[in-house]
């Protein structure tokens, strides 16, 4: 991956597909996207040219979109091949998942059927624990943990719906069924609350609506690694291409302006 047009600080963290870095200015750092997918919480890992730069260009896109929609995020803008400037965040240790239709974990967990519609979609917390295996939180585990205030539990439920339904609209507008995706958020600075962490076929499912129900090409998205359908990166640069098409222009760094 090229390393990008700017002065990196240490490096801050190192997760299964990013690198966050410290730049020269203390309100941004720098997100690496690695051309590395992982599966099975991280014991399968494949190295897949490309990956990287179509998650960084698929995630900068629709962070804009929402954002435009007025979605605080921590995404400020493009800076190189397969990096982005953001504003560091206090992340809160839960995956949000919400659930358009039935898939995935669901599957083995209720009797419900493959692509079942939930109506309203179904939003679920997990906490966020590799070693322990990101358990799902019951409201009382939830409190136990202390994670997070009343208040602040609505106000981020409020936004992950908000967002799950504003990037659902807009996929199904260029034939992407979101099944389901992950959000992870975080504290800024100011006590402002933001989704954080990236937007990609990493975290979601995208089934393809022209493609027929059982073809496996249908899934444009990480169940091709999950499942051993092969075409990863063929099937993401599908989405990267089809956004595109939403004619949403996120900010690319000027290195005329510092850092
Ligand atoms: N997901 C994720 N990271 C995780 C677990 C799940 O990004 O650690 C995403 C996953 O890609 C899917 C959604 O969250 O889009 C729901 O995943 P599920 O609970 O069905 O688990 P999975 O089948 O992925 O194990």
């Amino acid at each position: 991956m090229d390393t990008p047009a700017l002065a990196l600080g240490p490096l801050l963290h190192e997760g299964k597909a990013k690198r966050l870095y410290a730049t020269a200015d203390p309100q941004w750092c720098a997100v690496e996207f690695k051309d590395v997918a992982t599966a099975s919480n991280g014991r399968r890992q494949v190295r897949l040219p490309g990956k990287g730069r179509l998650n960084c260009q698929i995630s900068a896109r629709l962070f804009t979109l929402l954002e435009q929609a007025g979605l605080p995020t921590h995404f400020r803008e493009l800076v190189g091949d397969g990096w982005m400037l953001v504003r560091p965040l206090r992340m809160i240790p839960l995956e949000v998942v919400l659930r358009n239709r039935a898939a995935g974990s669901l599957l083995r967990q209720l009797p419900i059927v493959t692509g079942q519609q939930l109506e309203p979609p179904l939003l679920d917390l997990y906490f966020k624990d590799d070693a322990l295996g990101d358990p799902f939180l019951s409201e009382a585990r939830l409190a136990t943990l202390k994670i997070l205030t009343p208040q602040a539990r609505v106000q981020l439920e409020t936004m992950a719906r908000q967002a799950n339904g504003a990037l659902h609209q807009a996929l199904a507008g260029l034939d992407l069924d979101l099944v389901d995706l992950k959000l992870e958020f975080g504290w800024d600075a100011s006590g402002q609350l933001r989704l954080g962490d990236e937007l990609s076929p990493d975290n979601c499912r995208l089934w393809d609506r022209r493609q027929s129900p059982h073809s496996p090409g249908r899934s444009l998205d990480k169940d091709r690694l999950r499942q051993g359908l092969g075409g990863l990166v063929a099937a993401y640069k599908e989405v990267n291409h089809r956004i595109q098409a939403l004619g949403l222009q996120p900010r690319s760094h000027d290195p005329g302006e510092g850092l």
